[in-house]
């Protein structure tokens, strides 16, 4: 806890003023006039993800309950506001009413052996859905690949699968890979290509050369703009979208719907608060994002990429759903993954920097 900031001995929610919204909230100068609780964390990750080993996050208590704030360490003040935005959503304003009591999760593969791929696929009981991370070297591990396709296909038969190359592949290597792909049935492919203008030319390929291959855009969206993006330029069949840096749940359901795109929600590295904002997001779906009328298996099984998470239990999935609701987090883990005092300083300096930016443009 910092303690410059309020502590668990003032833990009463402030009664806002009506209406409470996230424009309304923004009124007050200074947040801690807002946020009845402030808390930074430092989460220990099982090994290492997007490049780091512990995740930082700030968590904070507002009239409706706990949200995260988490943009990763490198982002500035303005992409940094757009999560703040979504924390304070979730922080103060009750989410849309939901159209399921339960959301389904996909397990996922590393870049593992494909002799280990039975193995890992076990761990994920009642997951009708796995994505299998590939192009880990590039086009270099595209044997590798599809023999974890095909070791996937054989111990889950049923399964649907989809694969994640994170923008790894050159526009050439994407069409070799993609010819490879195709003999496999897929749910789509994610990201083949890093930029969006080689997303929609390899699309556009994958049309010509007749493989049935869908796109899916992931690393393409970073703030809500993105997302009609990638339709206008009919870089991809379908969008990843995460909460925090559309901008929150209300803002990520207007630009699905304008995107017009099916959507899968994944979580952007978050803590078991933070994804049940994610949760909620699948949960109130437009239908235009789920075309065969059901939710697509999200990416919100993440919390099990963490030694130790900020909820007690964790938000994990249980045969293979996750249950819609808040979750707020438990006191001792708070205090056991508090974060050093310096962290948390810079978290609560960035906090300031990115309420002043919001309220700026208010
Ligand atoms: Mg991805």
């Amino acid at each position: 806890m910092d303690p410059d900031l309020p502590g668990p001995q003032h833990g009463a929610p402030l009664a806002p003023a009506a209406p409470c919204d996230v424009q309304s909230i923004l009124a007050a100068p200074d947040p801690r006039e807002v946020l009845s609780r402030i808390a930074v964390v430092s989460l220990p990750m099982v090994t290492r993800f997007r490049g780091i080993t512990v995740r930082e996050a700030m968590l904070f208590e507002g009239p409706a309950g706990w949200a995260e704030f988490s943009p990763f360490l490198e982002y500035d003040v303005p992409e940094a506001s757009r999560w703040l935005a979504a924390a304070l959503e979730w922080a103060c304003v009750d989410p849309p009413a939901t159209k399921a009591a339960t959301v389904p999760v996909n397990g996922t593969i590393p870049a593992c052996p494909p002799s280990a791929v039975a193995e890992v696929a076990a761990r994920y009981a009642g997951v009708g859905t796995f994505k299998i991370k590939v192009a880990e070297a590039g086009i270099d591990s595209l044997d590798e690949d599809c023999a974890r396709i095909e070791a996937l296909r054989a111990a889950r038969p049923g399964a649907r699968i989809r694969l994640d190359a994170n923008g790894r592949y050159t526009v050439a290597q994407a069409r070799t890979a993609l010819r490879a792909f195709s003999r496999f049935e897929l749910e789509y492919v994610e990201q083949p290509v890093m930029a969006v203008e080689d997303l929609a030319q390899v699309r556009e390929e994958i049309d010509r050369e007749g493989w049935g291959i869908r796109i899916a855009a992931d690393e393409s969206i970073r703030k809500a703009s993105d997302p009609l993006r990638v339709a206008a330029l009919g870089a991809a069949d379908v969008v990843i979208v995460k909460v925090q840096p559309l901008g929150g749940v209300r803002s990520a359901l207007s630009v699905i719907e304008a995107s017009g795109l099916p959507a899968v929600v994944s979580s952007a590295l978050d803590t078991s608060v933070g994804l049940s904002a994610g949760v909620a997001l699948a949960a109130s779906l437009p239908e235009s994002a789920r075309p065969d009328g059901s939710i697509p298996a999200c990416g919100l099984g993440t919390s099990a990429l963490f030694r130790s998470d900020v909820a007690d239990p964790p938000l994990r999935a249980a045969d293979g759903v996750l249950p819609v609701g808040r979750t707020a987090p438990s006191e001792e883990r708070l205090s056991a993954l508090a974060a050093a005092p310096e962290r948390a300083q810079w978290w609560t300096e960035r906090l300031r920097a990115c309420w002043s930016h919001l309220r700026e443009q208010r």
